[in-house]
């Protein structure tokens, strides 16, 4: 299986050649040339199976020339106890009849990030070697707060590979900075940025498109790399976790084969999601895909109009990971919905770069509409999800996973869609201490680690081992810079 461009161009690469370069060469994301089938046989043998078989079994559909043992024993290194707390690695949870919660947080940073991330080094590295590249890799991560602790996660002391991570410096939860500011590592680097997720985004962009740059690292022996979710190799290992839960859910009786089930998913760059939506295409008994925002709607109004407009106000709320206005990952779906027109996918994103918005076609509208469905939750409606689950459930959610969930209910309101639905859970609770607290009327007047202790002690639930052990951590990285000086702190650190 051979990958292509979503802007049309015509060169076609190996799957260890995109997941080392990340970003096509006419600046599309890369695509496979044609999507797996997930045969309900193939379900049907998975589901005794445990879930880096589950994961081995779907990544290995896409990952042609990567042995089928070879990505079994990443899988197996990367979702292993105790690195994640719970063996079925990503459970669901019943909250009421046709209600699951697919939580993805049971990893070393006890967000979904890990589910890719724990597992995306090992599948960069090998890569290279398959592509002899003998050069050592400098990651670079743009993160709106999760992704960049992840990322250090999992690179961190990874022969042959260096991390550096720039996060908005005021965007991201008390909990979310100590966990990136204290990470441990001989190999990665943290610098605040000051200004939003996009800001940080774009310089880091900004950073791989220039040529001159990448000649003078490449002249020291390094190539840069990203572990953003525009890699194919980072979206590979989200789609297993789809299939996984649909396994789940026939061992449980909860549905009998064929039967459909919809996801509700919380969305910023649109990465998650666009794994649902390649698991539909390979044949998983997918419904509707309902795609969640928060108070920066703009992929709602896109869902409901068919306009993407980027021109307007950013909002930074309780669920910084959604705080996106540009959705990378949408170039894959534009590309997939409209029959792989590159040439439409490069107008789009032509008129994104230069007027901030675009219009798609109504065949286009129509086919997005019989799959996804968009909506959104503001602050307020957000802090009275999480409080009313807890206080009717004695279940405890994330402002992530709140959003997701309201949408949901205001879904069901709207449509009177009845399906069985999965809500994807993306975040502990307690990586949110601060807004979760308030949610459950109790606000605090800081936002620091010891929150923890506060949230635990109001609810009797245990918090994850990784952010207990924050506690008394000290930062190792008090750094923050202009966007302008983001290239300058990345010479400092290979210097
Ligand atoms: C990253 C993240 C999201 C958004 O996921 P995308 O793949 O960017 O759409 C949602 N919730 C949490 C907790 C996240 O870390």
């Amino acid at each position: 299986m051979l990958y292509q461009s979503t802007r049309g161009g015509n060169d076609r690469q190996t799957a260890a050649q995109v997941i080392t370069r990340g970003i096509a060469g006419d600046g599309g994301l890369y695509v496979p040339e044609s999507i797996p089938r997930l045969t309900a046989e193939d379900i049907d043998m998975l589901i005794d199976t445990p879930y880096p078989e589950r994961a081995a079994y779907t990544m290995g559909l896409f990952l042609d020339g990567y042995g089928k043992d070879e990505i079994l024993d990443y899988t197996r290194a990367a979702y292993a106890t105790p690195k994640f707390d719970d063996p079925a690695v990503a459970p669901l949870y019943k909250l009421g009849k046709g209600t699951f919660f697919l939580e993805l947080w049971h990893g070393p940073t006890c967000a979904f990030k890990d589910m890719a991330l724990q597992v995306l080094p090992q599948l960069l590295t090998s890569a290279m070697r398959k592509t002899g590249v003998d050069r050592e890799v400098c990651i670079l991560v743009a993160t709106s707060g999760d992704t960049g602790k992840a990322a250090l996660e999992g690179f961190k002391d990874i022969p042959g590979t260096k991390i550096m991570v720039f996060y908005p410096r005021d965007g991201v939860s008390g909990v979310q900075k100590l966990q990136m500011t204290s990470q441990e590592g001989n190999n990665v680097g943290v610098v605040a940025v000051e200004g939003n997720f996009d800001d940080a985004q774009t310089g880091v962009k900004a950073i791989f498109a220039d040529e001159c740059f990448s000649r003078e690292l490449s002249g020291s022996g390094y190539i840069l790399s990203s572990a953003n979710s525009i890699n194919w190799g980072r979206l590979v290992p989200q789609i297993a976790y789809y299939v996984s839960s649909y396994c789940d859910l026939l061992a449980a009786e909860e549905l009998k084969p064929g039967d459909k089930v919809n996801f509700c998913v919380p969305t910023g760059n649109f990465g998650n999601i666009l794994a649902a939506y390649y698991a539909l295409k390979m044949g998983l008994p997918i419904g509707k895909l309902i795609c969640a925002s928060n108070r920066n709607d703009v992929l709602t109004q896109f869902f409901g109009e068919g306009v993407y407009d980027k021109n307007r106000q950013f909002h930074t709320t309780a669920s910084p990971s959604m705080d996106i206005l540009v959705s990378s990952n949408l170039e894959r779906l534009l590309f997939e919905l409209s029959n792989k027109d590159g040439a439409a996918v490069s107008s789009y994103m032509e008129q994104l770069s230069s007027r901030g918005r675009y219009t798609v076609s109504p065949e286009f509208e129509s086919a997005a509409g019989e799959v996804i469905a968009g909506g959104s939750c503001g602050e307020e409606d957000t802090f009275a999800t999480i409080a009313d689950t807890y206080n009717e459930r004695r279940y405890l959610i994330d402002t992530h996973t709140a959003v997701a969930y309201k949408v949901l209910l205001d879904y069901r309101n709207r449509t009177g869609d009845d399906t069985p639905t999965i809500v994807v859970s993306t975040a502990s609770p307690y990586k949110f201490c601060d807004s979760v607290l308030r949610a459950l009327g109790k606000p605090a007047d800081h936002d620091g680690a010891g929150l923890i202790d506060e949230l635990a002690d109001l609810t009797g639930c245990q918090p994850p081992g990784p952010l207990a052990s924050l506690k008394g951590k000290t930062p190792r990285f008090t750094v923050s810079v202009d966007p302008s000086g983001m290239k300058a702190a990345v010479k400092g650190f290979l210097a």
